[in-house]
């Protein structure tokens, strides 16, 4: 029996956790279960799943569970998190908090030796090096929970390290692929949350329309897979069917494909090294596909330069490329700023950092406090911008 801490316990990927949890009671059990403020979505998870330990954001909404005599304990704020993946009896912990509230409890789950599925890829945008060195540290396995770096790390078993020539991500290039880039500046977020092949949060549906959720996942796979951004690609295919493709020294193209369904990496990632037989619908042989490659619109959709560059620039500046994004898409789904304004804010707190006399700063290694205090200068610039419009 594995025992899973799941970080984000109600958003996207960790109800889809729940899912498969529950499709194999047999071999995983729900022992600690996190939330920020979705107490109504919480408490029917704890009703079904019964786990040892829940954690939210702050204390009313630990009120507001009702609670009766026994477990789950409660615990609140980041010290309720951390307590939560770190417990002696937690096998393996899902990391599915969006944006920066991820960081710290992921990181100490590693310290404390926890097997991590990785679904916050904004954590090894801003903090790669210190993941990655962690979890070597401490002999501890990162396995993706996000459907393209599941199909590489798929693809990669078995081959030579040294023998791959590249990665080829693959987009679905978001609900406005097609797009005019003149008719962009009118889309609502009600438009760029309407993504075509993916059910996903809101968050990372943003940044999938934007690209940029592509070049966290350029970011992603260059700490994962230990390669230089220069070998990783990025390539249109609206279907989603190829989930992402790793081209060998002697040309040929590994590729994994499958359903559009988070499940799968989900699964995958719970179970690895073995593969159980899945309950989820099965990809249908017997439709006339249609398999499309077309390379990205750089000029329309910035903000995978943009994270290119971050890596580029090294040190704080993927973090700083993050929390302004993070800042950004916020703002857009509030109806403050414009779609295309997005790219904008994030390029002008890239520069502006890089300029800032006070930031805190070393050029090797990065450490946790120059991120940390990387995250909270953005924050700080970002929110002063967006209310100066
Ligand atoms: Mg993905």
């Amino acid at each position: 029996m594995k025992r899973i801490a799941i970080l984000g316990a109600t958003g996207s990927v960790g109800t889809q956790t729940l899912d498969v949890i529950a499709a194999f009671p047999d071999r995983y059990s729900a022992h600690s279960l996190t939330a920020n403020t979705r107490v109504d979505l919480l408490e029917p998870q704890i009703a079904r799943f019964r786990p040892r330990m829940v954690a939210v954001n702050d204390g009313d909404s630990a009120d507001r569970l009702a609670r009766g005599s026994g477990p789950p304990s409660i615990h609140t704020g980041v010290g309720g998190l951390i307590e939560a993946v770190t417990h002696p009896d937690v096998d393996m912990v899902i990391s599915a908090l969006p944006g920066s509230a991820g960081l710290v409890p992921t990181l100490k789950a590693i310290e404390a030796g926890k097997t991590i599925g990785l679904a916050n890829k904004e954590i090894l945008v801003m903090a790669g090096e210190i993941v990655m060195e962690s979890a070597r540290r401490n002999g501890v396995d990162i396995l993706p929970v996000d459907s393209e770096h599941c199909a590489v790390h798929q693809c990669l078993a078995g081959q030579d390290p040294d023998r791959i020539e590249r990665v080829i991500l693959t987009a679905s290039g978001g609900p406005f692929r097609n797009s005019d880039p003149e008719d962009l500046t009118r889309m609502s977020s009600k438009d760029a949350l309407n993504h075509p092949t993916w059910n996903m949060g809101r968050k990372v549906t943003i940044d999938s329309a934007t690209l940029m959720n592509k070049g966290f996942e350029v970011i992603e796979a260059h700490w994962l897979f230990d390669l230089p951004v220069s070998k990783i690609d990025v390539v249109i295919h609206p279907q989603s069917i190829i989930h992402s493709m790793v081209e060998m020294a002697d040309g040929s193209l590994l590729a994994q494909l499958g359903p559009t369904d988070m499940r799968i990496p989900i699964q995958y990632a719970l179970s690895y090294p073995e593969r159980l037989e899945t309950p989820w619908p099965r990809f249908d042989i017997t439709r006339n596909w249609s398999l499309t490659l077309d390379p990205p619109d750089v000029d329309t959709f910035p903000c995978l330069g943009l994270a290119y560059e971050a890596s580029r620039r090294g040190a704080t500046a993927p973090a700083v490329l993050s929390t302004a994004d993070e800042m950004a898409v916020e703002a857009f789904l509030q109806h403050r700023i414009g779609f295309t304004d997005i790219p904008g804010i994030i390029a002008d707190a890239m520069d502006r950092h890089a300029a800032a006399p006070d930031r805190l700063e070393r050029p090797e290694p990065v450490t946790l406090e120059s991120i940390v205090a990387a995250d909270r200068w953005t924050r700080a610039y970002c929110a002063k911008k967006l209310i100066a419009g």
